[in-house]
């Protein structure tokens, strides 16, 4: 019992810690506890702490090594004591938004430690066993929901990619109905295996249901991930299984957009793998999308992705409004014209919806500009009309396939959008200033 509630005053406290009477309940908990930040200095220790240890032991090699592995639970470890001395006792690390927290116990004896940790060795077993695919050894779907959620949020926090590999055995209902259905089952055991040998030991390799499995790319982009997936592909293709011969797999690879749900992101990779299933099977479809542009885009030149920034934002709300709705279309367009494979109705759609919205936007932008008495107005409308006669010219050519939607949707975003805003339209924001300053007041 005690120690259940010990157990769970680790999670408890993670939480408390970011209210403003942590730091009465941590001085007062009946066990020793020192909060450090991100360095590594202690930033409070509590009373029962103080009275136990000297705050030198937080240098100590030994409790080093337990604030490495937060969250893993208790950990035995042995404690500078006096000169040569060192006593036992157990610790454990609690991961907290500005560093950790390290909360010793040492009122267990040493048969009770020992008791525990065979107690913790059976538990993580247990648990693997809980997150373990019975048939093929995989990891399991449950295990894949929470993997992926930490993924996700460690993937935002360090700005590393992460992709998904989606694959799902061609034709498998012929290998059951020809073979017979344990006979299935063994190729899905021997996938798992081939599937294991491939990949790298730290990208996980889960069964998503029946013959479709998943494949979690940490720190891989969609490129890399691309070739992970066609390193899959061909492994597979190329193995023998036994009694069945050869069997393939498609495969659809769909990098994380750091602003979008799991649900877009697993919808992305579901039609990826639709699309790899479409366009004849043993193939590999990639979504050519991901924060790892994004990211890049915003280090370099090349427009793949609109940024909005506040300080693109001149102070009138017509004018923000619409520049504001211009970003999103245009990454809308951006997106559409990526997947180059699909239908061109979605990205047509998406191109005119643009085109639409940029019409009317200049003219407002125009009548906004003349009612403010802009000196600059008549260069300022030469700007627009030559960008809407090149941006026609393009979009006829789009029409008569003299030209690729990509060259299109990047004149767009690029030219029309992103430069226009940041040369020309720069200069009226001074019209606006004393506007947006009243704003804010
Ligand atoms: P496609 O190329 O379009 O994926 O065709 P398919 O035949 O593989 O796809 P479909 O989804 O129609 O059939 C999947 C089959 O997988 C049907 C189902 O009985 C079989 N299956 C699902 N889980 C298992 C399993 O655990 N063991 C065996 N042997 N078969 C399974
Ligand atoms: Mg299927
Ligand atoms: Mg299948």
């Amino acid at each position: 019992m005690a120690d259940t509630l010990k157990r769970s005053a680790g999670r408890n406290l993670a939480k408390l810690a970011t209210k403003p009477a942590a730091a009465d309940i941590i001085e007062c908990f009946p066990l020793p506890i020192a909060v450090l930040d991100h360095t590594g200095e202690a930033v409070l220790l509590n009373k029962l702490f103080n009275q136990k240890y000297r705050q030198e032991i937080l240098h100590s090699q030994s409790v080093r090594e337990t604030l490495h592995e937060s969250g893993a639970g208790w950990k035995t470890l042995n404690i500078p004591h006096g000169v040569n001395d060192a006593v036992a006792c157990r610790a454990q690390t609690v991961d907290l938004p500005a560093g950790s927290m390290l909360i010793f116990d040492d009122t267990a004896d040493e048969k009770a430690l020992r008791e525990l940790d065979q107690l913790e060795t059976q538990v993580s077993a247990l648990r693997r066993l809980c997150s373990t695919d019975v048939l093929t050894g995989a990891w399991n779907r449950r295990h894949f929901e929470e993997v992926v959620v930490a993924e996700l949020e460690r993937g935002v926090r360090h700005r590393q990619p992460v992709s998904l590999v989606l694959f799902d055995i061609d034709h498998f209902k012929r290998i059951n109905d020809t073979y017979g259905h344990q006979a299935g089952d063994l190729v899905l055991r021997e996938l798992v295996s081939v599937v294991r040998a491939t990949i790298r030991s730290i990208d996980m390799l889960f069964r998503w249901g029946g013959e479709e499995f998943v494949v979690i790319a940490a720190s891989t982009g969609y490129r890399g991930s691309a070739a992970l997936a066609e390193k899959i592909r061909e492994a597979v293709e190329t193995h023998l299984f036994q009694g069945v011969g050869s069997v393939t797999v498609s495969l659809g690879v769909a990098e994380r957009l750091a602003p979008e749900s799991a649900e877009t992101w697993f919808r992305r990779l579901d039609d990826a793998l639709y699309l790899a299933k479409n366009n004849g099977r043993n193939r590999v479809w990639v979504e050519r999308l991901g924060s790892s542009d994004l990211w890049a885009a915003e280090s370099g030149p090349s427009v793949v992705r609109l940024v909005w920034q506040e300080a693109y934002e001149c102070g009138e709300p017509t004018i923000d409004a619409q520049h504001l709705e211009l970003f999103a279309l245009a990454n809308a367009a951006l997106d559409a014209s990526f997947k180059t494979a699909e239908p061109r109705g979605p990205f047509e759609a998406a191109i005119d919806k643009l085109l639409a919205h940029i019409v009317k936007h200049f003219a407002d932008e125009e009548a906004i500009l003349d009612a403010r008495g802009y000196s600059d107005l008549a260069r300022h409308k030469a700007a627009h009309a030559s960008l809407l006669a090149q941006a026609d010219k393009l979009r006829a050519a789009v029409a008569a396939d003299r030209t690729s939607t990509g060259e299109l949707v990047q004149f767009l975003a690029d030219k029309v959008i992103a430069r226009h805003l940041f040369a020309a339209d720069r200069k009226f924001f001074p019209l606006f200033a004393n506007q947006s300053a009243q704003g804010s007041k």
